[in-house]
């Protein structure tokens, strides 16, 4: 089976998912687009409004920024591929709840070991810390917010800085919302793509490759398999 094929089966099964309340209020879900074959995986929050009516992520304004920031590196929304945390709309597009994430976390894994990128740029401060959980506890610190229990990430220390976790590459971005409320954080946004520009010109740090995921037909999901997972 092609990756195409095992993307189409994950995502039959997430358009019957109801693993969550969102899966009640939903219009569409939001899958995820793009080039299966791309060594370059977003990955984003939450569906909006817009995504929503049409199931497509990144649509509206936020959606310009990211497609001006990639076309500024010279990538395209067709070369790269474009996924969020959850799947379906949170209510008034209000922050994702830890149950949503734990819930849907499982759908967001199966697409990242069928794709299998070089480098996942997490794309605000909810993608990073649902990836955050590969990172080595050693290696914590240096993107700590210096929370109570001194391994929360912050965005604005982590932001434009290649993270290696035992099974990614993750590559810490703003979300292009936010830059677009905040003209520093838009700054700094175009400093992370000009950044991850030359990463792509080079060759990625490897992955162990016994800890790389062998694709393998989606399973079916189970809520409480998928609570133990995150
Ligand atoms: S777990 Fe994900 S796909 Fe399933 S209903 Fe919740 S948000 Fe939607």
């Amino acid at each position: 089976m092609e990756k195409e094929e095992h993307l189409e089966e994950l995502k039959r099964r997430v358009e019957d998912c109801r693993n969550c309340p969102l899966g009640r209020s939903r219009k569409y879900i939001v899958f995820g687009e793009g080039d299966s074959e791309s060594q370059v995986m977003f990955v984003g929050e939450a569906p909006g409004y817009y995504e929503d009516q049409i199931g497509k992520p990144f649509v509206g304004q936020a959606g310009k920024l990211l497609d001006n920031l990639l076309a500024e590196i010279g990538l395209s929304r067709q070369s790269v591929y474009i996924a969020n945390i959850l799947k379906c709309r949170p209510p008034g597009n209000r922050d994702p709840l830890p149950e949503e994430i734990n819930a849907c976390k499982p759908h967001l894994m199966k697409q990242i070991d069928i794709i299998q990128p070089s480098i996942i740029c997490s794309l605000g401060r909810f993608a990073l810390i649902s990836l955050y959980k590969g990172l080595p506890s050693s290696g914590r610190e240096k993107f700590s917010s210096g929370g109570r229990d001194g391994k929360s990430i912050s965005i604005t220390a982590a932001h434009g800085k290649l993270i290696q976790t035992e099974k990614y590459n993750i590559f810490p971005l703003y979300h292009p919302a936010a830059a677009l409320h905040q003209p520093t954080l838009l700054q700094s946004i175009k400093e992370d793509f000009a950044k991850l520009k030359e990463l792509l010109s080079k060759p990625m740090p490897e992955i162990r490759p016994d800890l790389k995921t062998k694709i393998k037909p989606p399973e079916k999901t189970d809520t409480e398999e998928q609570m133990k997972l995150f």
